[in-house]
Protein backbone atom coordinates (compact mmCIF):
# COMPACT_ATOMS: atom_id res chain seq x y z
CA UNK A 1 0.00 0.00 0.00
CA UNK A 2 3.32 2.27 0.92
CA UNK A 3 3.88 2.85 -2.69
CA UNK A 4 0.63 3.92 -4.22
CA UNK A 5 -0.03 6.52 -1.55
CA UNK A 6 3.32 7.72 -1.88
CA UNK A 7 2.45 7.95 -5.89
CA UNK A 8 -0.61 9.47 -5.10
CA UNK A 9 0.95 12.27 -3.13
CA UNK A 10 3.74 13.17 -6.04
CA UNK A 11 0.36 13.29 -8.13
CA UNK A 12 -0.83 16.40 -6.67
CA UNK A 13 2.27 17.94 -6.18
CA UNK A 14 2.87 17.21 -10.06
CA UNK A 15 -1.17 18.54 -10.90
CA UNK A 16 -0.77 21.87 -9.16
CA UNK A 17 3.25 22.25 -10.92
CA UNK A 18 0.90 21.42 -13.81
CA UNK A 19 -1.93 23.63 -13.78
CA UNK A 20 0.60 26.42 -13.32
CA UNK A 21 2.25 25.60 -16.60
CA UNK A 22 -1.32 25.56 -17.65
CA UNK A 23 -2.18 29.10 -16.92
CA UNK A 24 1.36 30.39 -18.32
CA UNK A 25 0.32 28.81 -21.53
CA UNK A 26 -3.12 30.19 -21.70
CA UNK A 27 -1.77 33.89 -20.94
CA UNK A 28 0.53 33.57 -23.83
CA UNK A 29 -2.00 32.31 -26.06
CA UNK A 30 -4.36 35.29 -24.81
CA UNK A 31 -2.17 37.96 -26.18
CA UNK A 32 -3.15 40.51 -29.01
CA UNK A 33 -0.55 40.50 -31.70
CA UNK A 34 0.78 43.82 -31.37
CA UNK A 35 0.02 44.50 -35.34
CA UNK A 36 -3.34 42.70 -36.68
CA UNK A 37 -4.62 42.36 -39.88
CA UNK A 38 -7.32 44.83 -41.31
CA UNK A 39 -11.28 43.40 -40.82
CA UNK A 40 -11.24 43.81 -44.60
CA UNK A 41 -7.81 43.07 -45.45
CA UNK A 42 -7.00 41.45 -48.69
CA UNK A 43 -4.89 38.06 -50.05
CA UNK A 44 -1.50 39.25 -51.37
CA UNK A 45 -1.79 36.87 -54.38
CA UNK A 46 0.83 36.25 -57.15
CA UNK A 47 1.95 39.63 -57.26
CA UNK A 48 4.43 41.49 -60.01
CA UNK A 49 6.66 42.08 -57.09
CA UNK A 50 6.79 45.75 -57.25
CA UNK A 51 8.07 47.44 -54.25
CA UNK A 52 7.80 51.23 -53.21
CA UNK A 53 8.94 52.83 -49.84
CA UNK A 54 6.96 56.19 -49.67
CA UNK A 55 7.95 59.00 -47.02
CA UNK A 56 9.01 56.26 -44.37
CA UNK A 57 10.40 56.99 -41.25
CA UNK A 58 10.39 54.42 -38.18
CA UNK A 59 12.11 54.16 -34.68
CA UNK A 60 11.97 51.41 -32.73
CA UNK A 61 9.87 51.36 -29.83
CA UNK A 62 11.78 54.66 -27.14
CA UNK A 63 14.52 54.46 -29.72
CA UNK A 64 16.21 56.95 -32.16
CA UNK A 65 14.81 57.83 -35.64
CA UNK A 66 16.56 54.94 -37.76
CA UNK A 67 14.38 55.39 -40.91
CA UNK A 68 13.73 58.89 -42.08
CA UNK A 69 11.58 59.82 -44.78
CA UNK A 70 12.81 57.56 -47.15
CA UNK A 71 11.68 57.55 -50.67
CA UNK A 72 12.64 53.96 -52.77
CA UNK A 73 10.48 52.06 -55.34
CA UNK A 74 11.91 48.57 -56.83
CA UNK A 75 10.80 47.46 -60.03
CA UNK A 76 9.07 44.17 -60.25
CA UNK A 77 11.46 41.75 -61.85
CA UNK A 78 14.95 44.35 -60.76
CA UNK A 79 17.50 42.72 -58.71
CA UNK A 80 18.66 45.47 -55.60
CA UNK A 81 21.42 45.32 -53.76
CA UNK A 82 20.73 46.94 -50.29
CA UNK A 83 24.35 48.28 -48.72
CA UNK A 84 25.14 50.77 -45.91
CA UNK A 85 27.76 51.03 -42.99
CA UNK A 86 26.06 49.44 -39.95
CA UNK A 87 23.52 50.83 -38.04
CA UNK A 88 22.23 52.43 -41.60
CA UNK A 89 18.90 50.76 -41.68
CA UNK A 90 19.23 47.74 -43.94
CA UNK A 91 17.77 45.05 -41.76
CA UNK A 92 14.85 47.38 -40.60
CA UNK A 93 13.72 48.03 -43.94
CA UNK A 94 13.54 44.39 -44.50
CA UNK A 95 11.63 43.97 -41.56
CA UNK A 96 9.12 46.98 -42.23
CA UNK A 97 8.46 45.20 -45.91
CA UNK A 98 7.51 41.59 -44.06
CA UNK A 99 5.40 44.03 -41.91
CA UNK A 100 7.46 42.65 -38.31
CA UNK A 101 6.92 46.45 -37.82
CA UNK A 102 5.03 49.45 -39.08
CA UNK A 103 6.19 52.58 -40.05
CA UNK A 104 5.54 55.19 -37.71
CA UNK A 105 4.93 57.42 -41.29
CA UNK A 106 4.89 57.08 -44.56
CA UNK A 107 3.75 53.74 -46.45
CA UNK A 108 5.31 50.20 -47.87
CA UNK A 109 3.20 49.51 -50.97
CA UNK A 110 3.76 46.20 -53.38
CA UNK A 111 2.06 46.43 -56.69
CA UNK A 112 1.06 49.96 -55.75
CA UNK A 113 -0.97 48.97 -52.72
CA UNK A 114 -0.36 49.39 -49.10
CA UNK A 115 0.91 46.48 -47.34
CA UNK A 116 -1.35 46.92 -44.22
CA UNK A 117 -4.41 46.10 -46.99
CA UNK A 118 -2.81 42.62 -47.03
CA UNK A 119 -3.37 39.61 -44.78
CA UNK A 120 0.23 38.72 -42.99
CA UNK A 121 -0.35 35.22 -44.09
CA UNK A 122 -0.16 36.13 -47.59
CA UNK A 123 2.39 38.75 -47.35
CA UNK A 124 4.83 36.14 -46.01
CA UNK A 125 3.69 33.67 -48.43
CA UNK A 126 4.75 36.04 -51.24
CA UNK A 127 8.01 36.71 -49.61
CA UNK A 128 10.73 34.60 -49.32
CA UNK A 129 13.30 35.43 -46.78
CA UNK A 130 17.15 34.38 -46.06
CA UNK A 131 18.68 35.43 -43.26
CA UNK A 132 21.89 35.42 -41.78
CA UNK A 133 21.59 32.69 -39.10
CA UNK A 134 18.09 30.98 -39.93
CA UNK A 135 16.93 28.50 -37.42
CA UNK A 136 16.44 25.00 -38.85
CA UNK A 137 14.15 22.31 -36.75
CA UNK A 138 14.72 19.27 -35.24
CA UNK A 139 12.90 16.96 -37.82
CA UNK A 140 13.87 15.72 -41.44
CA UNK A 141 15.29 17.47 -43.89
CA UNK A 142 12.69 17.21 -46.35
CA UNK A 143 9.83 19.00 -43.04
CA UNK A 144 12.63 21.49 -42.83
CA UNK A 145 12.73 22.68 -47.07
CA UNK A 146 8.91 22.19 -46.70
CA UNK A 147 8.12 24.63 -43.71
CA UNK A 148 8.38 26.90 -46.37
CA UNK A 149 5.29 25.44 -47.67
CA UNK A 150 3.68 22.69 -45.76
CA UNK A 151 1.41 20.92 -49.03
CA UNK A 152 4.78 21.27 -51.27
CA UNK A 153 4.95 17.80 -53.23
CA UNK A 154 7.97 15.66 -53.00
CA UNK A 155 9.03 16.70 -56.27
CA UNK A 156 8.84 20.89 -55.40
CA UNK A 157 10.86 20.14 -52.28
CA UNK A 158 13.38 18.70 -54.34
CA UNK A 159 13.31 20.92 -57.27
CA UNK A 160 13.98 23.60 -54.77
CA UNK A 161 16.53 22.01 -53.34
CA UNK A 162 18.30 21.65 -56.45
CA UNK A 163 17.85 25.11 -57.24
CA UNK A 164 19.38 26.18 -54.09
CA UNK A 165 22.67 23.66 -54.58
CA UNK A 166 21.44 21.69 -51.43
CA UNK A 167 21.03 18.46 -53.08
CA UNK A 168 24.14 17.33 -53.85
CA UNK A 169 25.11 17.29 -49.70
CA UNK A 170 21.59 15.99 -48.68
CA UNK A 171 21.66 13.10 -51.36
CA UNK A 172 25.55 12.46 -49.32
CA UNK A 173 23.35 12.27 -45.66
CA UNK A 174 22.75 8.98 -44.08
CA UNK A 175 18.97 9.27 -44.97
CA UNK A 176 19.06 11.75 -47.69
CA UNK A 177 15.80 14.14 -47.65
CA UNK A 178 15.05 12.01 -44.50
CA UNK A 179 17.80 12.56 -42.38
CA UNK A 180 16.93 14.14 -39.05
CA UNK A 181 19.01 17.00 -38.25
CA UNK A 182 19.94 18.03 -34.68
CA UNK A 183 18.67 21.20 -32.09
CA UNK A 184 19.26 23.85 -34.52
CA UNK A 185 21.13 21.72 -37.20
CA UNK A 186 23.86 20.92 -35.73
CA UNK A 187 25.18 18.62 -38.41
CA UNK A 188 25.49 20.70 -40.67
CA UNK A 189 27.70 23.62 -41.82
CA UNK A 190 27.23 26.97 -41.85
CA UNK A 191 27.05 26.52 -45.79
CA UNK A 192 24.75 23.79 -45.73
CA UNK A 193 22.75 24.97 -43.57
CA UNK A 194 22.07 28.29 -46.02
CA UNK A 195 21.73 26.32 -48.89
CA UNK A 196 18.56 24.85 -47.01
CA UNK A 197 17.42 27.50 -46.05
CA UNK A 198 17.43 28.90 -49.56
CA UNK A 199 15.67 26.07 -50.60
CA UNK A 200 13.21 26.86 -47.90
CA UNK A 201 12.63 30.38 -49.52
CA UNK A 202 12.52 28.91 -52.91
CA UNK A 203 9.97 26.43 -52.43
CA UNK A 204 7.40 28.49 -51.81
CA UNK A 205 8.25 30.41 -55.25
CA UNK A 206 8.07 34.13 -53.83
CA UNK A 207 7.51 37.00 -56.34
CA UNK A 208 9.50 39.00 -53.85
CA UNK A 209 13.05 37.07 -52.39
CA UNK A 210 15.20 39.22 -49.60
CA UNK A 211 18.00 38.43 -48.06
CA UNK A 212 20.00 39.69 -45.14
CA UNK A 213 23.70 38.81 -45.69
CA UNK A 214 23.13 35.32 -46.80
CA UNK A 215 26.73 34.61 -47.12
CA UNK A 216 28.17 36.39 -44.29
CA UNK A 217 29.41 33.82 -41.99
CA UNK A 218 29.90 30.56 -44.58
CA UNK A 219 32.72 29.43 -46.32
CA UNK A 220 33.32 31.33 -49.65
CA UNK A 221 32.55 27.95 -51.93
CA UNK A 222 28.82 28.10 -50.38
CA UNK A 223 28.87 31.37 -50.36
CA UNK A 224 29.83 30.91 -54.35
CA UNK A 225 27.14 28.17 -55.08
CA UNK A 226 24.48 30.34 -53.19
CA UNK A 227 25.24 33.49 -55.14
CA UNK A 228 24.94 31.47 -58.31
CA UNK A 229 22.14 29.87 -57.55
CA UNK A 230 20.01 32.88 -56.61
CA UNK A 231 21.53 34.37 -59.76
CA UNK A 232 20.07 31.64 -61.97
CA UNK A 233 16.88 30.88 -59.89
CA UNK A 234 15.20 34.23 -59.65
CA UNK A 235 15.52 35.72 -62.43
CA UNK A 236 12.98 37.68 -63.63
CA UNK A 237 11.65 37.82 -60.02
CA UNK A 238 12.17 41.44 -57.45
CA UNK A 239 15.41 40.67 -55.29
CA UNK A 240 16.60 42.40 -52.43
CA UNK A 241 20.06 41.72 -50.83
CA UNK A 242 21.53 43.21 -48.20
CA UNK A 243 25.15 42.78 -48.66
CA UNK A 244 28.38 43.62 -46.86
CA UNK A 245 31.13 41.75 -48.09
CA UNK A 246 30.21 44.02 -51.93
CA UNK A 247 31.62 40.95 -53.90
CA UNK A 248 29.91 40.21 -57.21
CA UNK A 249 27.93 43.60 -57.05
CA UNK A 250 27.74 43.65 -60.71
CA UNK A 251 25.25 41.05 -60.21
CA UNK A 252 22.67 43.42 -59.36
CA UNK A 253 20.80 45.81 -61.85
CA UNK A 254 20.83 49.05 -58.87
CA UNK A 255 23.02 49.48 -55.54
CA UNK A 256 21.08 51.62 -53.10
CA UNK A 257 23.44 53.08 -50.43
CA UNK A 258 21.55 53.33 -47.28
CA UNK A 259 23.24 56.17 -44.28
CA UNK A 260 21.36 57.41 -41.47
CA UNK A 261 18.07 56.23 -42.26
CA UNK A 262 18.10 58.08 -45.55
CA UNK A 263 19.24 56.84 -48.96
CA UNK A 264 22.18 58.61 -49.84
CA UNK A 265 23.20 57.00 -53.36
CA UNK A 266 21.80 55.17 -55.97
CA UNK A 267 22.69 53.40 -59.34
CA UNK A 268 25.04 50.64 -60.99
CA UNK A 269 28.31 49.46 -59.18
CA UNK A 270 30.29 50.95 -62.14
CA UNK A 271 27.55 54.17 -62.47
CA UNK A 272 28.84 54.64 -58.51
CA UNK A 273 31.93 53.56 -58.51
CA UNK A 274 32.55 56.26 -60.82
CA UNK A 275 30.54 59.29 -58.24
CA UNK A 276 33.44 58.60 -56.08
CA UNK A 277 30.80 59.03 -53.51
CA UNK A 278 29.59 56.97 -50.24
CA UNK A 279 29.69 53.71 -52.45
CA UNK A 280 33.48 54.23 -52.96
CA UNK A 281 34.17 54.53 -49.61
CA UNK A 282 32.42 51.86 -48.42
CA UNK A 283 34.30 49.01 -51.06
CA UNK A 284 37.37 50.85 -50.05
CA UNK A 285 36.93 50.33 -46.42
CA UNK A 286 35.91 46.83 -47.44
CA UNK A 287 39.26 46.25 -48.99
CA UNK A 288 41.32 48.20 -46.45
P1 LIG B 1 23.99 45.99 -39.86
O1 LIG B 1 24.74 46.14 -41.14
O2 LIG B 1 24.88 46.16 -38.67
O3 LIG B 1 23.12 44.77 -39.79
P2 LIG B 1 21.68 47.62 -40.52
O4 LIG B 1 21.95 48.67 -41.53
O5 LIG B 1 20.98 46.42 -40.98
O6 LIG B 1 23.02 47.27 -39.75
P3 LIG B 1 19.53 47.87 -38.62
O7 LIG B 1 19.72 46.50 -38.10
O8 LIG B 1 18.36 48.14 -39.48
O9 LIG B 1 20.85 48.36 -39.38
O10 LIG B 1 19.54 48.85 -37.37
C1 LIG B 1 19.34 50.23 -37.46
C2 LIG B 1 19.31 50.80 -36.04
O11 LIG B 1 18.17 50.28 -35.33
C3 LIG B 1 20.53 50.47 -35.19
O12 LIG B 1 20.85 51.61 -34.44
C4 LIG B 1 20.06 49.35 -34.32
O13 LIG B 1 20.72 49.38 -33.08
C5 LIG B 1 18.58 49.64 -34.14
N1 LIG B 1 17.79 48.41 -34.00
C6 LIG B 1 17.77 47.36 -34.85
N2 LIG B 1 16.90 46.43 -34.44
C7 LIG B 1 16.34 46.88 -33.30
C8 LIG B 1 15.35 46.37 -32.40
N3 LIG B 1 14.76 45.19 -32.60
N4 LIG B 1 15.04 47.12 -31.31
C9 LIG B 1 15.63 48.31 -31.11
N5 LIG B 1 16.57 48.86 -31.92
C10 LIG B 1 16.92 48.16 -33.01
Amino acid sequence: LYKPVRDLGRLAAKFSRAGVSAQRVAEILDLQPEIEDAHDAIELVRPAGEIVFENVSFAYAGGKPVLEGLNLRIAAGERVALVGPSGAGKSTLVNLLLRLYEPSAGRVLIDGIDIRRYRRDSLRREIGIVLQENLLFGTSVRENIAYGRPDAPPQAVEAAARAARAHEFIVDLPEGYDTELGERGTTLSGGQRQRLCLARALVKEPAILAMDEPTASIDPVSARLITEAVGRVHRGRTLIVIAHDLADMSAYDRVLVLDGGRLVEQGSHDALLRQRGAYLALVERRHA
